[in-house]
């Protein structure tokens, strides 16, 4: 069998990468921005290879809240929650890269920054579950879900950045 010519096989290498890209919400709530946190939990995102494709800053209404964390609705903390998320501004995010729903609740951490491994974010920079300085989506359909409830489509987009060859080969 003949080989095939490089720029086919590299080709086909960027199709199979692409077929894996995914997007997540990720969402700095208001105790991490009023912590002027920003900067290092985006940077944390950036340096990992993660692409940017969606960003705003708002104060979401409670009523949105409550949509947002709707799972949620008999816990007992579900009122204090919605609250808070309301309480000042959040910086609404999606991210794109292969495993980024996943890896990004890595890069998270676990619910109880108690728990959370140290390394991750909540790990790092904050001490309490209700206080837990942002939210990532924990699935494919979440993710879609979050997505569409924080952002109309013509606000996120769609490029391809230079570093990508450089980070997925
Ligand atoms: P995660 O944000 O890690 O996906 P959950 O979906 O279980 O976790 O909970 C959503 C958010 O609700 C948490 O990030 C945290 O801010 C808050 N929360 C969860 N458990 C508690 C609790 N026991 N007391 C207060 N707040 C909580």
């Amino acid at each position: 069998v003949l080989a095939l010519p490089a720029a086919a096989f590299m080709l086909q290498e960027q199709e199979a990468h692409a077929a894996q890209m995914e997007r997540t919400f990720i969402a700095i709530k208001p105790d991490g921005v009023q912590r002027g946190l920003i900067s290092e939990i985006v940077s944390r995102f950036e340096r990992k290879g993660f692409k940017l494709v969606g960003i705003k800053i708002i104060v979401p209404p409670k009523d949105f809240a409550q949509k947002h964390y709707h799972d949620l609705k008999d816990r007992p903390f579900f009122n204090g929650l919605c609250n808070f998320l309301s309480s000042g501004p959040v910086l609404a995010m999606v991210w794109e890269g292969e495993g980024v729903i996943r890896y990004g609740r890595k890069l998270i951490g676990s619910t109880d920054p108690q728990n959370s491994e140290p390394g991750s974010i909540r790990a790092d920079l904050a001490v309490v579950v209700g206080r837990n300085i942002i939210h990532g989506s924990d699935g494919l359909e979440t993710a879609k879900d979050e997505i569409k409830l924080w952002f109309k489509p013509e606000e996120l987009v769609n490029y391809t950045s230079n570093a990508e060859k450089w980070i997925y080969g």
